[in-house]
């Protein structure tokens, strides 16, 4: 089932989650048995992170150097179909512009179609490293907003409509874009694209997502806008998120962990019991769902989900 209908037809709101891809040398067991904890929680989907591939390089015995693939994660594609075939869930693999030319796109979306996978989020992805600006390679996608029209046009091309498409949005502005309002009507372009809903970035103060979906109606953006959330699990987290991320950690909740000194446990606890709070106010605000980003981990979301939903 498409995304866009689950969101039309859901009466209230409901969770849904983010995983990672496994690391190479897991079973498709272990994998399934990572998320049977979130289950009985109904989520009514799996998004699966896309990672772009890396190379190497390694000296040869002649003094030069050769170029070889590090692939760390098993592909998002083989995740999707692992969980459909353990369980009855929509499974949402994310597609990245970085890395793929749009032929070898429009490849993985044949594949998608194949296994019967009805949704997908169209996303730029990040430069590599050593890269100072995010470059597309020959003949690749620019903008998430030319993925999303591909998708669109590839869809037109076989006439049939396969997918659903989602999009990222940050509250707290794209790192990479000169103000809000500019980050906003970039947003739209993906929006009138032909995308459906906008999943968030992770945010820890909801009054920045409220003003967030304010200034997107404001800017004639109608779909749904689903906030993405993600509990604090440790101190290093006061730092290594708002580099990874470009978002602010509330004064309030560094305040506590730092109070908390070394007992991770505290933090731990913390983190969990700030995200239910947020989780609360957003269900009392009616938002449409609420996205986890789950990074490998299950007891802390397992929790915020028994006493949220
Ligand atoms: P875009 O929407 O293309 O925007 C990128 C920047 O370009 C922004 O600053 C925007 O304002 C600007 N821009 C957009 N269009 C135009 C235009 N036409 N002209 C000028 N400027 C423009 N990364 C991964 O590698 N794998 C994942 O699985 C993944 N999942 C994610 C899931 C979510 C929900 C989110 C929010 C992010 C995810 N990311 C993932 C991270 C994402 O790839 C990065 O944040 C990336 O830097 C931007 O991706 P985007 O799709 O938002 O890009």
């Amino acid at each position: 089932m498409k995304i866009r209908d689950i969101l039309k037809e859901s009466v209230k709101p409901f969770p849904s989650l983010e995983i990672v891809p496994p690391l190479k040398g897991l079973t498709a067991r272990e994998l399934n048995d990572s998320i049977r904890p979130f289950m009985e929680f109904a989520p009514k989907y799996i998004n699966v992170t896309c990672h772009r591939d890396e190379y190497e390089y390694r000296a040869s015995a002649d003094g030069g150097f050769s170029r070889h693939l590090v692939r760390r994660r098993v592909s998002e594609v083989a995740v999707c179909g692992t969980i459909m075939s353990e369980y009855k869930i929509e499974v949402v693999p994310h597609i990245i512009c970085g890395g793929a030319s749009a032929e070898e796109i429009e490849s993985k979306l044949y594949d998608l179609r194949f296994m019967g996978i009805d949704n997908v989020i169209a996303l730029r992805g990040d430069s590599t490293v050593g890269e100072k600006r995010f470059t597309p390679v020959p003949g690749g996608y620019r903008y998430a907003s030319e993925l999303v029209e591909g998708i669109r046009s590839f869809e037109k091309e076989i006439g049939e409509e396969c997918f659903s498409i989602g999009v990222g949005g940050y509250p707290e502005k794209h790192f990479e874009a000169p103000n809000i309002e500019t980050d906003i009507e970039n947003l739209k372009k993906k929006i009138d694209a032909g995308a459906d809903y906008i999943i968030t970035q992770m945010f820890f103060d909801n009054s920045v997502y409220y003003d967030y979906v304010e200034r997107c109606r404001k800017a004639g953006i109608t779909v749904p806008i689903i906030p993405g959330l993600k509990p604090l699990s440790t101190a290093k987290q006061l730092s290594m998120l708002p580099e990874s991320f470009s978002l602010d950690i509330p004064v309030e909740l560094t305040e506590l962990v730092r109070n908390a000194g070394d007992d991770k446990a505290a933090v731990y606890e913390i983190g969990t019991q700030w995200c239910i709070s947020q989780c609360r106010d957003l269900l009392a605000h009616n938002v449409p769902a609420v996205h986890f980003y789950t990074m490998g981990k299950s007891e802390n979301i397992v929790r915020i989900l028994k006493d949220c939903f």
